[in-house]
């Protein structure tokens, strides 16, 4: 079993549950790929998620040169967490940051060849748009993580070859949405997360919930899930 995204924290002791821990950050990206390094069912994904660079510590063009060095690392399979974050209120000169820093996360997803995790919230429009105008060179390579919004959007990814992995929001009480993006995702494009340590799930759990909005059996999910997570992460072994 694969759990796709979870970040610096997370319960890694299970070694028969392959984890991808994503970085937020320079420095969490950094301990990802110690963590990958020290544990073998454990791999890492370096990015800046879009709530932190408001950060004045991160200078954009350093910013890219330093995750692009950290990308070198056998153990890195993927460029995450990274994309836009529209919260309530959000001004035009927060959103236009965010941008101008998702632009360059898709520059060193495409320069390094490796697959880019994605995190939208509220930002379809945005999100489309930026990823349909590399198209082609993130073709098969999009992770959409902790997917929650609705099947329009989804079919408008899945034409980009994306991926999408549920977690947590399959288990809530106001999932209709998230139950029916889970049923009609392409079955070659399903994956497994926890998003922990932030929220407390199992991933097992997370894929028994899968398997009955899908009807498949458990180990089936189990078996298609981890199919689908070497596929889109080419580098783990
Ligand atoms: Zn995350």
């Amino acid at each position: 079993m694969v759990d796709v995204h979870c970040h610096e924290g997370t319960d890694i002791s299970d070694p028969g549950i392959i984890r991808i821990i994503n970085g937020t950050d320079p420095e969490s990206s950094v301990n990802a790929i110690e963590s990958a390094n020290k544990n073998s069912h454990v791999w890492a994904c370096v990015g800046i998620h879009p709530e932190e660079i408001n950060d004045s510590r991160f200078m954009i063009h350093e910013l890219k040169q330093n995750l692009k060095r950290l990308a070198q690392n056998n153990k890195v399979v993927g460029v995450g967490e990274v994309g836009l974050d529209y919260r309530q209120g959000i001004s035009e000169t927060d959103k236009n940051k965010q941008k101008e820093i998702f632009i360059k996360m898709i520059e060193l997803a495409i320069e390094t060849g490796l697959p880019i995790v994605v995190h939208n919230r509220n930002a379809d429009e945005d999100i489309l748009q930026m990823l349909y105008a590399h198209s082609s060179l993130l073709k098969d390579k999009i992770l959409m993580h902790c997917f929650t919004r609705n099947t329009d959007f989804m079919d408008k990814m899945a034409d980009l070859g994306a991926y999408f992995s549920f977690g947590g929001f399959l288990l809530g009480e106001n999932n209709s949405r998230v139950r029916k993006a889970a049923k009609m995702a392409p079955e070659d494009r399903i994956l497994l997360e926890t998003d922990g340590p932030f929220t407390k799930t199992d991933v097992k759990i997370v894929a028994s919930e899968l398997a009955r909005a899908r009807g498949l059996t458990e180990v089936k999910t189990d078996q298609l899930t981890s199919e689908n997570a070497r596929r889109l992460f080419t580098k783990m072994i």
